[in-house]
């Protein structure tokens, strides 16, 4: 079987899986990728709610079967592993026992998480291999992944995979700044400090905020006063760019970095 891999974002990923849901296409297993393990669960879980849902909803709509995945009071709901350690093979036999045990209702779903595919030992992988050849109807199985590389081909090709995007955080600007001023990049941060003019009030003091919680308030106290005093000013101040322009001077002729 050729491998199916797409990327998308969070939201499409939503829809995409509802549409899938509603029109009764559902993979039987699916992998996710994504570097950010918060991410990565936060959408898995919210996709295997909508699996579960009675009316395969976008948003928890208040049914029984949500209701209890609010709970964690699933019984036809189990995930394995913890997303740091191995994953033995005991771990998958108890998933498949459960599964294939008689408390659960002919008609139901029974939906299996796994994090992360690249924990599994080798023997759990083998194990979980056979559920993934021959998935029993209503089985679905959700496996997540940092890297789909570790994941061995058998499993890959069995499965759907999903490339999660990685949501770009607004740290990634903060740390712009902080590398310029670190490493003392006075050309680069002059076109920085032009762009960072053209940004609105919130978003500069935001910045600012952020670099100051996060590394200089514990280095150099010097520093911090004056990214507070810079802050304060621009929170004040109705023309922010002369105070941005003094910033940028002060910043690198400060013989507090060095
Ligand atoms: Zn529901």
């Amino acid at each position: 079987m050729k491998e199916l891999i797409e990327k998308m974002q969070d939201s499409k990923i939503i829809t995409y899986f509802n549409e899938l849901l509603t029109n009764g296409q559902m993979f039987h297993s699916t992998i996710f990728s994504c570097n950010n393990q918060t991410q990565l669960e936060n959408i898995v879980e919210e996709i295997i709610r909508m699996t579960i849902c009675e009316n395969h909803a976008i948003k928890n709509d208040g049914c029984a079967l949500c209701c209890k995945f609010e709970k964690n009071n699933l019984l036809n709901l189990i995930r394995i592993g913890d997303g740091v350690n191995l994953i033995k093979k005991e771990s998958v036999n108890e998933l498949i026992t459960s599964f294939s045990s008689s408390t659960f209702e002919q008609s139901s779903l029974k939906v299996y998480l796994i994090k992360n595919v690249e924990n599994l030992t080798e023997t759990a992988a083998n194990a979980i291999l056979k559920l993934l050849e021959e998935p029993p109807t209503g089985v679905f199985a959700f496996l997540l992944t940092n890297d789909r590389n570790q994941i061995i081909s058998t499993i890959k090709s069995r499965c759907k995979t999903i490339m999660v995007e990685e949501r770009v955080v607004d740290l990634d600007i903060d740390l712009e700044l902080l590398d310029l001023i670190q490493n003392n990049k006075k050309n680069e941060a002059l076109l920085y400090s032009e762009n960072f003019k053209r940004k609105d009030k919130k978003e500069q003091i935001e910045i600012l905020n952020q670099i100051y919680k996060k590394e200089i308030l514990t280095n150099r106290q010097e520093v911090a006063e004056f990214f507070l005093d810079t802050i304060l000013e621009i929170k004040r101040s109705s023309y922010t760019n002369l105070i941005i322009e003094n910033f940028f001077i002060k910043i690198f002729e400060a013989p507090i970095w060095k």
